[in-house]
């Protein structure tokens, strides 16, 4: 593959691009990968690997992309912290002027700390927010409380008066519209743990607004996650609005619509160069429903963000076989990118280096990790590579770090933003004193 084919089918320019490299032997024409101005090969020299590398670049084009989509509604894009929850990453966003999503106390704090403005662009989601995190929440004059239950709105309103402070609260609906994505991260059917059946909406609303230091102000959804059919937000959007219209009937006050995250990245083909496009029919799905109710939309992307803009940099251990079946033990494992593990999910791989005469072969990636489950790809064909050769992982800048763990007592990933030729290391790689130092 000549390296321009090579640039065309990541196609992910300004973030991920190949260029000819210099240390090609003998002849041989080979490129390598660069995360924008900046040698991948020489970020994992320096860096150690397994590395996460994300672009920054990327991560603010694509912000202004999805913004720019709902430019016909008052919008706001509150980023869902739990996709990538680094510091940098949410300090990037917010000098940008993106909101955010959080779910727990410390995703708050995490948001109070890139940026004290940011508080009044917050919502707070989840299912089970304790009292200490609510009385958080209202300390900092966040923007909105989306409450999934009865009692999570009685213990909304007792630590909004306990605080003498109005909690700004809209309820989280489920509507009960199916979205093809895996079930572990389906939300919206009635059979999930998430929000009130829309059926009870009404006569929660009304419970609501009859409780001190309770201001009704908005209705959420959020139907699941990486849905690439837009047809499930218009269903889902639909029903809010028909929502809005009865709980305004009711003589509520309704001024936003939270439409929730969710769309989907394209994991298995190159992401369609044109994310513009695909955020103009995600925000007509979304919109259309919406457009003469007179509402303020707040959307909670998170995937469509930062997914595309973070590459897992690993290094080949040993290469195996086992009766003819081919494995590459790389140094990154289920620990340090669980998706796979955890989902089944497909991540493209490819060599940092490539050589286009190098043949091809099926292997397993895997990692070092005691687990069967432990594998990035299987049956995966690729060009051969060597002990010792870097391969990038894709799209791994949402749910990547953020799920990693220290299973088998293995430190996690350093993490660096690069922005241009300028790189910066926004985690440090943990030590195994880190690992041991709250243990007794
Ligand atoms: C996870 C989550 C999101 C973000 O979903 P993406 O698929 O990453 O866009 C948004 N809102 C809520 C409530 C979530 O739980």
């Amino acid at each position: 593959m000549s390296p321009e084919t090579q640039a065309a089918t990541i196609g992910r320019p300004p973030g991920f691009v190949f260029r000819n490299s210099n240390s090609g032997r003998s002849g041989v024409h080979v490129s390598e990968l660069y995360c924008e101005g900046v040698s991948v090969a020489a970020l994992a020299k320096r860096y150690g690997t397994p590395l996460y590398v994300y672009s920054g670049s990327m991560i603010r084009e694509r912000y202004e992309t999805f913004d720019h989509a709902f430019r016909d509604l008052p919008h706001t894009v509150c980023y869902s912290v739990k996709a990538n929850s680094n510091l940098s990453i949410l300090r990037l966003l917010a000098k940008v002027g993106c909101g955010f999503d959080v779910v727990s106390g410390g995703e708050l704090l995490r948001v109070l700390a890139a940026g004290r403005r940011a508080a009044k662009r917050v919502v707070f989601s989840g299912v089970g927010k304790t009292q200490e995190e609510l009385r958080a929440a209202l300390k900092a004059g966040i923007l909105l409380f989306n409450v999934e239950s009865e009692s999570e709105l009685s213990a909304v309103a007792a630590c909004a008066q306990g605080s003498r402070k109005n909690a700004p609260v809209a309820l989280r609906v489920n509507p009960d519209v199916a979205a093809e994505t895996h079930p572990y991260i389906s939300t919206g059917l009635r059979q999930h743990k998430f929000g009130v059946p829309l059926r009870e909406a009404r006569f929660l609303y009304a419970k609501a607004a009859g409780m001190p230091y309770l201001s009704v102000r908005g209705v959420s959804v959020h139907i699941g996650s990486q849905i690439t059919d837009v047809a499930p937000f218009r269903d889902a959007l639909s029903r809010v609005a028909e929502l809005v219209r009865e709980l305004r009937r009711d003589g509520h006050q309704i001024d936003y619509v939270d439409a929730g995250g969710g769309l989907g990245i394209a994991y298995d083909k190159p992401e369609p160069s044109d994310f513009s496009r695909c955020a103009a029919s995600y925000a007509q799905a979304i919109t259309e429903p919406l457009r003469s109710l007179g509402v303020r939309l707040l959307l909670e992307p998170g995937r469509s963000i930062l997914g595309p803009a973070g590459v897992l940099i690993t290094s080949v251990i040993y290469e195996k076989a086992n009766d003819g079946k081919r494995f590459l033990v790389v140094d990154a494992a289920m620990n340090d990118l669980l998706r796979p593990a955890l989902y089944g999910a497909y991540h493209e791989i490819i060599p940092v280096r490539s050589n286009p005469v190098a043949r091809s072969q099926v292997v397993d990636v895997v990692g070092p990790v005691c687990e069967t489950g432990d594998f990035l790809a299987r049956d995966r064909e690729l060009p051969e590579v060597k002990e010792r050769d870097l391969l990038a992982v894709l799209d791994t800048g949402a749910y990547g770090m953020v799920l990693a763990s220290n299973y088998n007592t293995r430190p996690r990933p350093a993490e660096v933003l690069v922005t241009g030729k300028s790189v910066r290391v926004i985690r440090r790689r943990e030590k195994i004193s880190d690992l041991l130092r709250l243990e007794l």
